[in-house]
């Protein structure tokens, strides 16, 4: 537009051919106006490619908020395992991989003997530290592709995937060993903790959901017969 203008003013017009002056500045006027308008649409492109990028920068703001609230509402604050609800979200992908796969796992209750004395005896402080430290201690000896859940006050439940049998003896005896073997420490006390287990392979079972009530089962049998115990739905227990 700026060329054109030029050119129209760069025009020498002859004397005999006046009246064409009139038309002249009428084109030059036009192309200036043609020049102020495209300017005006820059700026206002311009301006609204900013608000763009401001809100792309809301966006991803936003997105990372969702993350953190995502992830901290599928962890337990005092143990950092995961939500019964969170677990229950992780079953439904184990499910659907085991429909796939038919790779074993087995599921793992766990619930800690006479906590409520611990929570009576030391106070409900040294109850807390007490299940941070369990908490801990199974995510340790679980492997990234397996879980570990809160289900309830002093009771977690782990899904363990195995090819042997007896990698999954050798988890339970591992975390039985950990426990059992050392003292939980709690300002000046050192504290002796022992758990009951009930634990069945998805393997002998139809669905999920009788599989788990079954670990349940034997979590009631482990208790009953004295605790301190795990017992397996292949009738194992130690
Ligand atoms: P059992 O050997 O039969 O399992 O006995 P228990 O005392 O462990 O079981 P019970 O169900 O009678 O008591 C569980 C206790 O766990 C009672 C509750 O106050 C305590 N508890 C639940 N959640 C928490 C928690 O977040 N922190 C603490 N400190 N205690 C908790
Ligand atoms: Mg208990
Ligand atoms: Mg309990």
């Amino acid at each position: 537009v700026n060329g054109i203008k030029n050119t129209l003013e760069s025009i020498k017009i002859a004397k005999e051919h006046e009246h064409l002056t009139e038309i002249q500045s009428q084109l030059i006027n036009a192309a200036l106006s043609i020049e102020n308008e495209m300017s005006t649409v820059n700026d206002q492109l311009q301006s609204g490619q900013n608000q763009v990028n401001a809100l792309e920068e809301k966006i991803k703001k936003l997105e990372s908020e969702l993350d953190v609230a995502k992830k901290e509402s599928s962890t337990d604050h005092l143990t950092g395992v995961l939500t019964r609800r969170a677990y229950d979200k992780e079953v439904e992908k184990i499910e659907r991989e085991y429909a796939r796969t038919n790779k074993s796992f087995a599921v793992v209750f766990f619930d800690i003997d006479h906590f409520k004395k611990i929570n009576d005896t030391y106070s409900h402080d040294a109850g807390d530290v007490i299940l941070s430290t369990f908490g801990r201690i199974l995510s340790k000896e679980t492997r990234e592709h397996d879980i570990v859940a809160r289900y309830g006050g002093e009771e977690f439940v782990v899904i363990i995937h195995y090819n042997l049998l007896r990698e999954l003896l050798g988890y339970l005896k591992r975390v039985k060993k950990i426990v059992n073997e050392n003292k939980f420490i709690y300002k000046k006390h050192k504290i002796k903790l022992t758990f009951s287990a009930g634990v069945s392979q998805r393997d002998n079972y139809d669905d999920y959901k009788s599989t788990i009530e079954f670990a349940d089962k034997l979590l009631y049998k482990a208790k009953n017969s004295g605790r301190d115990k795990i017992i397996l739905d292949s009738g194992k227990e130690f």
